[in-house]
């Protein structure tokens, strides 16, 4: 099969496969649109099975960035990219510098960052061979401010789904309580919700216990638990046939990006009750304080001021979709679109 007939192809303007025998680099960038502006995302370093799970994710991801970005507000298109590999095993400078060399020769039509497998320390290594890079140091760890907007998003959903304007009483199940989670647990442990928390690395499980009075499930019970706010915050793909059927709670909620295994998942959730808060809409917030890496103006009010900005978003397109009798996922993505759109035309 062709990367033109993928199913998440999707019109991508550009789709490089970088291969450097000397580094050993298998790596693919994808560049969704750049109507915006330069096509920014992260680069995630993952020992995919196959080079077409490998193309497939970095499209899916790709194209997600684009429509974050749009609902952001941000002046960027959507662009991703996946170095194959172990990134516990390896990973190295070289390797590192030699996919930075092909970012660079795109001349600024895309712009790296880190994502999972990928962390501030290695983009540093970028920035060595390449100027079109974010995420550095000086914008600082992202995933504190992701979790910020997720809990805005949270809010959200809480103020649309259960009518209440406080999350005092109510019980969140997070899945995976890694860099984003953690911070979310703090956030909502101080907002008064109880916590049910989930994953593979018990010392995790044991921080979140310990420092925000969260209760620990096994990973493959924490679909079950009862919960009002179920939020997946670990890997893609968990909201789907086997685990929608054992949902309890009555939102989805978290940082995780491509949350729904297929699109068809999110009118699962709508036939049981369930309000799906779309992920790329939530999640914006770190990309919202790194981008100011790649426009070179820092000022964390006003980031904050953008993040916190993600309530009415995320509020605007429940109301929209409860008002056409649609899924919050097709209209996120038409809000999307048509902010690209608009760019297209205002660029005639
Ligand atoms: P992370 O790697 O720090 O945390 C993920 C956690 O999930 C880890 O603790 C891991 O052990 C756990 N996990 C993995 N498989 C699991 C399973 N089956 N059950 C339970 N837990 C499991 O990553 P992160 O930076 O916290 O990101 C979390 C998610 O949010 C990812 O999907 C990422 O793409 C997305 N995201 C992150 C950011 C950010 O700013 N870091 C921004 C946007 C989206």
């Amino acid at each position: 099969m062709s990367v033109f007939d993928n199913r998440e192809y999707d019109n991508h303007e550009q789709v490089l496969f970088c291969r450097d025998p000397e580094s050993g680099l298998f790596a693919i960038i994808a560049i969704h649109d750049t109507t915006l502006g330069p096509a920014a995302g992260g680069c995630r370093m993952w020992p995919y099975a196959t080079m077409s799970d490998a193309v497939y994710d970095v499209l899916r991801l790709s194209r997600a960035m684009s429509y974050k970005n749009a609902l952001a507000g941000l002046p960027l298109g959507g662009g991703k990219a996946v170095i194959i590999g172990d990134p516990l095993k390896e990973k190295n400078e070289k390797l590192l510098m030699s996919f930075a060399r092909y970012v660079q020769k795109l001349g600024g039509q895309y712009y790296a960052a880190e994502d999972v497998g990928i962390g501030v320390e290695d983009v540093e290594i970028f920035a060595k061979v390449s100027k079109y890079v974010f995420g550095l140091t000086k914008t600082g760890d992202p995933s504190p401010f992701t979790a910020i907007g997720c809990f805005h998003g949270i809010r959200a959903s809480v103020q649309h789904k259960l009518k209440r304007d406080t999350l005092k009483g109510l019980t969140v199940a997070v899945q995976g309580v890694g860099k984003v989670g953690q911070h979310l647990c703090k956030i909502l442990h101080e907002a008064g919700a109880g916590l049910i928390v989930a994953d593979v690395n018990s010392e995790a499980v044991a921080y979140a216990v310990k420092n925000y009075g969260a209760k620990a499930v096994a990973p493959g019970v924490i679909y079950t638990q009862e919960a009002d706010i179920f939020s997946p915050c670990a890997m893609g793909g968990t909201i789907n046939d086997n685990t929608i059927p054992q949902l309890k709670a009555s939102i989805v909620a978290g940082s995780a990006n491509n949350q729904l295994d297929e699109a068809r998942h999110d009118k699962m959730l709508h036939d049981r009750g369930i309000l799906y808060a779309p992920d790329y809409v939530i999640n914006a917030g770190g990309m919202l304080n790194a981008s100011g890496d790649i426009f070179g103006e820092y000022d964390v009010n006003e980031v904050m001021k953008k993040i916190s900005g993600l309530y009415d978003v995320t509020l605007r397109i429940f109301e929209t979709a409860q008002q056409e009798g649609r899924l919050t996922s097709e209209v996120a993505d038409e809000l999307a679109r048509q902010k690209i759109t608009e760019g297209k035309v205002s660029k005639k």
